[in-house]
């Protein structure tokens, strides 16, 4: 474990927002964390972080900040269709996707290229190109931070939904997951239901290599690279609205994208709203409407988290006088 005292957290939030925290803990080791326990660091106000790609820090934190960074891939279960793999939460999301591509394991593929860290990705339930985590997750393992008992949540006890889980809302802030098992189909099988990926691939010639490698592509035309520019990903959730509510829309903007969900409502691209309202590529010092996907807020150099916030407050303002619907940020604001 190691304790970093006043702490830049520059590094450790891909919005590059240049903040500090008391004390910045590190976690390594699984075993580490019974000291953290007994240190009481969880009865003082803390916050835990993954890769920090889905947060936006506003102020200083005037807390500790518990950085999880355990690794480990084990596999607990196989037969001829399936291997379950018990996976530490610090894991790099990535590095677990490269080993399933290396080991023949399917499913995962859609999600290549996503940041953060395999504990997020049930918190989050990430998804992109018509995958979920939550098609993959068998269970979560981790500790009740209130109760300090150990805890194991099977998928259908997680509640996942878009962009959401347990861990988001009944248990938000409450549990540390340690390990997170996944249900990986050993048998050729690829999900090619969203039309942007499909179209970019020759469907008789399908193989993990070629249909990662084309969602990565897919990926990379679309989202900056965060190596060189500040973001946190989709700033916004798409939001979901009633058939009526679409009809209306649909007579000033025949064109707005639409899919139905599974309790009969409409979900449109936050992302097309954005654009429609004329936000993208907008500008304010160094915060900014990514120009090639309006739904990415992006920190250019030195923007602050207050300013990319107060850009994402004039954008929900606008939205909601334009079309009447109410943005609901993805991204954690850390205040
Ligand atoms: C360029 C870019 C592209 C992106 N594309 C996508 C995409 O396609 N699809 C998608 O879904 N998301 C996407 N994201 C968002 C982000 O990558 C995901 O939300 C990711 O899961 C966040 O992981 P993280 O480890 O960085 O989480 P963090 O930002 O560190 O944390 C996110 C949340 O998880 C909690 N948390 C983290 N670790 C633990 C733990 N061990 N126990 C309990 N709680 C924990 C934190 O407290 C916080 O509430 C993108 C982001 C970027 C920057």
């Amino acid at each position: 474990m190691e304790i970093l005292p006043k702490a830049s957290l520059l590094d450790y939030n891909t919005f590059k927002i240049d903040v500090s925290c008391q004390q910045l803990i590190i976690i390594e080791e699984e075993s580490e964390i019974t000291s953290l326990f007994k240190a009481k660091v969880f009865e003082e106000k803390h916050f835990i972080i993954g890769g920090g790609s889905n947060l936006l820090f506003v102020n200083d934190y005037d807390a500790n900040i518990i950085h999880i960074r355990t690794k480990g891939i084990e596999t607990v279960e196989e037969d001829s269709d399936f291997v379950y793999l018990r996976v530490a939460a610090g894991m790099v999301w990535n590095d677990f996707v490269d080993y399933c591509l290396s080991n023949q394991y399917y499913g995962i593929e859609n999600l290549i290229g996503i940041p953060g860290c395999v504990g997020s990705s049930a918190v989050q339930n990430v998804g992109a190109y018509g995958v979920e985590a939550k098609d993959l997750i068998y269970q979560v393992e981790g500790y009740n931070i209130r109760t300090k008992n150990d805890f194991v949540l099977y998928n259908a006890d997680c509640e996942f939904s878009y962009r959401s889980s347990i861990f988001k809302t009944k248990l938000k802030n409450q549990c540390l997951i340690v390990n997170v098992v996944f249900r990986l189909s050993k048998k050729e099988t690829y999900n090619l239901e969203y039309e942007a990926l499909r179209s970019r691939l020759d469907e008789s010639d399908l193989s993990l290599q070629y249909v990662s490698e084309m969602v990565l592509e897919l990926r990379n035309s679309k989202l900056p690279d965060i190596s060189e520019i500040g973001s946190a990903g989709s700033f916004f959730k798409n939001p979901i609205v009633s058939n009526q509510h679409l009809r209306q829309l649909l007579q000033l903007y025949p064109n707005l994208i639409h899919y139905d969900t599974d309790d009969g409502n409409k979900k449109l691209a936050a992302g097309q709203l954005i654009d429609l309202a004329g936000w993208k590529g907008v500008r304010d010092g160094d915060a900014g409407v990514y120009p090639l996907q309006a739904l990415v807020l992006v920190n250019y150099g030195k923007a602050t988290g207050k300013e990319i916030l107060d850009l994402a407050k004039k954008i929900q303002q606008d939205i909601l006088e334009k079309f009447n619907i109410n943005l609901e940020p993805e991204v954690n604001i850390i205040q």
